[in-house]
C-alpha cells in the first residue's frame, strides 16, 4: 500500500486525486490531508477516508473541524499543518494553489518523499532553492501538470535524455479567447475568462490559461523540472487538448502523450509511478475520426507568454516576482477590480520595479515575493 498525503484536498486537483484513490483502494491509503479553509468539505473527506492526520490552514477553523469529525485523527492547524502533511506518507501530492504551496514542496523533498507536484508556482518562484533541496535529498518530483506529465512520460522512451532531447514542445489549448483581436479582448468578462473550452480547473489557473500566463509559467516549470534550456522549449497551440506535450529527439523522432483532457490521468500517473494503474482515465476511441490541429501561439495579443520566456531567462528572483505580481493581478481580476487586459499590464508595470536578486535562501524568496505583491497592489490601487 502506498501512503498518500494530499495538501490542497478540497480544490480541483485534490478532489480528483481522492477520486483516483477511491477507485484504487487496494493500492493507496490516504494518510494525511490539508485544506486551507474549506472546513465542511475537508471534514467530509476525512470522515470518508479516515486519514491519520488532518490539517487546516486557518487556525480558528480547527474547532469547527474537530466538531464535524466522527473519529479522532491528529488535527494540526495553521502554518505547521502544511509541513506536517508534507512530512507524512510515501507520496505527497502538492495541490495547493499558488505561492502558498512552497512549504509543501520544500518539506516533502527535504523529508525524501516522492512529490507529486501540481503546484507549479513553487517551482517557478523558488527554482534554484527547490533544485538545491531536490538534488541533495532522496526526494524526487513527479509532475502532475498535464503537459509536464506528458513530457515525463515521453522522456521514458530515451536512455540518454541529456544528449538525445532536441526540444520540448508544450501544447496549449489557447484558452477561451483564442482568435480574438485586441479590441475584443478589451471587452472580455470574468465569466468568459472562467469558461475554459476543454479543461475543468480551479479559477486561478483558468484565468492564467486565458492570458497564456499559465503556459508561460509552465515554460519556466519545464525548464526547472527537466533542466532544459529555454532555447529548446517551444509552445504550440493545440485546441483539442489531446496531445498533452511532445518531446522531440535528435534523430527527428517526436514522442507525444495523447489522451482525453482528464486530470485524473496525470494524477494517477504521479501517484502510481513507476507503475501504471489498471484504471484508465481519458482513454480515446481511436476508431472515431477526429482532427488534431497545431498552430503558432498569438504572442502579440497574448504577450504574457513571450514575457515569461524573457523573465525565465533572466533567472534568479525574476520568476519569483513575475509569479507574485501575477497572483495579485489575477486575484484583483477575480474580485472584479480590474479588467482582463489589465492583468498583463499590471504584471508588466510591476516587473519594471524588479532589481536582479539571487535566490540563496528561503528568505530571499519570501522578500522578493512580498515586495512584488506590495508593488503590484500599489499599481492596481492607482488604476
Ligand atoms: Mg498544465
Amino acid at each position: 500500500m502506498v501512503q498518500v498525503s494530499i495538501a490542497g484536498s478540497t480544490g480541483s486537483v485534490g478532489t480528483q486525486a481522492l477520486d483516483v484513490i477511491s477507485l484504487n483502494r487496494s493500492l493507496f491509503d490516504l494518510t494525511a490531508i490539508f485544506a486551507n479553509s474549506s472546513v465542511d468539505l475537508l471534514a467530509k473527506q476525512a470522515n470518508l477516508f479516515r486519514p491519520k492526520l488532518v490539517g487546516i490552514g486557518v487556525d480558528k477553523l480547527a474547532r469547527e473541524l474537530i466538531k464535524q469529525l466522527d473519529y479522532s485523527p491528529e488535527v494540526v492547524a495553521g502554518d505547521e499543518a502544511l509541513v506536517a502533511v508534507a512530512e507524512s506518507g510515501d507520496v505527497v501530492l502538492n495541490a495547493v494553489v499558488g505561492f502558498a504551496g512552497l512549504p509543501v514542496t520544500i518539506s516533502a523533498l527535504e523529508s525524501g518523499k516522492r512529490l507529486a507536484l501540481a503546484n507549479k508556482e513553487s517551482l517557478v518562484s523558488a527554482g534554484d532553492l527547490v533544485a538545491k533541496v531536490r538534488f541533495s535529498s532522496s526526494g524526487e518530483i513527479i509532475p502532475v501538470d498535464s503537459e509536464h506529465s506528458a513530457i515525463h512520460q515521453a522522456m521514458r522512451s530515451s536512455f540518454f535524455t541529456d544528449v538525445e532531447v532536441s526540444k520540448i514542445i508544450l501544447t496549449a489549448s489557447g484558452g477561451p479567447f483564442r482568435g480574438k483581436n485586441r479590441e475584443s479582448l478589451a471587452e472580455v468578462t470574468l465569466e468568459e475568462a472562467l469558461a475554459h473550452p476543454t479543461w475543468s480547473m480551479g479559477p486561478k489557473i483558468t484565468v492564467d490559461s486565458s492570458t497564456l500566463m499559465n503556459k508561460g509559467l509552465e515554460v519556466i516549470e519545464a525548464h526547472e523540472l527537466f533542466g532544459i534550456g529555454y532555447d529548446k522549449i517551444e509552445v504550440v497551440v493545440h485546441p483539442q487538448s489531446m496531445v498533452h506535450s511532445i518531446v522531440e529527439f535528435t534523430d527527428g523522432s517526436a514522442i507525444a502523450q495523447i489522451s482525453g483532457p482528464d486530470m485524473r490521468l496525470p494524477i494517477a500517473y504521479a501517484l502510481g509511478y513507476p507503475s501504471r494503474l489498471k484504471q484508465a482515465f481519458g482513454a480515446l476511441d481511436w476508431k472515431q475520426s477526429r482532427l488534431l490541429e497545431f498552430e503558432a501561439p498569438d504572442t502579440e495579443n497574448f504577450p504574457a507568454l513571450p514575457f515569461a520566456f524573457e523573465v525565465g531567462l533572466r533567472g534568479g528572483g525574476a520568476p519569483t516576482w513575475l509569479n507574485a505580481a501575477n497572483e495579485v493581478a489575477v486575484a484583483a481580476f477575480l474580485a472584479s477590480r480590474i479588467r482582463w487586459i489589465d492583468i498583463y499590464a499590471m504584471v508588466r508595470a510591476s516587473f519594471e520595479r524588479y532589481q536582479d536578486t539571487e535566490l540563496d535562501s528561503i528568505d530571499d524568496v519570501l522578500n522578493i515575493d512580498s515586495e512584488a505583491r506590495r508593488a503590484t497592489r500599489s499599481i492596481i490601487e492607482k488604476l
